[in-house]
């Protein structure tokens, strides 16, 4: 396929997408906390960072990230065009997740980082279970 969009056009049609996908996985986590019995969650609290779910009582902050945009080891394909781009922008943004995770405990908050892979049903088991114990008592 041609490639005939500029990196910044690329770059405002993917964030589109991203809003979708992430809408997607953070439906199937809630879904997740609410089949597996996870109470006292929030979604969007204005917290630094912009966690994705919130255990506030508990300062635990949980995000989902997805395997694209967050450069997932073991799913991230780089687009074959504009590399150069592509590999500047996903770095960028682990760099903002690990000062984000580091800001936020410093703050006092544990982090929790779900994957989008770790959503897909047959990981289902295994990620209630790193939820619990990350989780602690809640
Ligand atoms: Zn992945």
């Amino acid at each position: 396929m041609a490639d005939f969009l500029t990196p910044a056009e690329r770059s405002e049609r993917m964030s589109r997408i991203r809003g979708r996908g992430n809408e997607t996985t953070e439906l199937a986590l809630a879904r997740l906390f609410r089949a597996h019995g996870f109470t006292g969650w929030r979604r969007h609290r204005p917290v630094f960072g912009k966690p994705d779910f919130v255990f506030a009582a508990a300062r635990v902050a949980v995000f989902v990230d997805g395997c694209f945009w967050h450069a997932c080891a073991a799913h991230l394909r780089m687009p074959r065009t504009n590399r150069r781009f592509w590999k500047k922008k996903l770095d960028a943004n682990q760099a903002r997740d690990r000062r984000v995770n580091r800001t936020l405990k410093a703050r006092g908050w544990r982090v929790v980082r779900v994957w989008q892979h770790e959503l897909k049903r047959r990981n289902e088991a295994r990620l209630v279970a790193r939820l619990r114990r990350r989780l602690g008592t809640v």
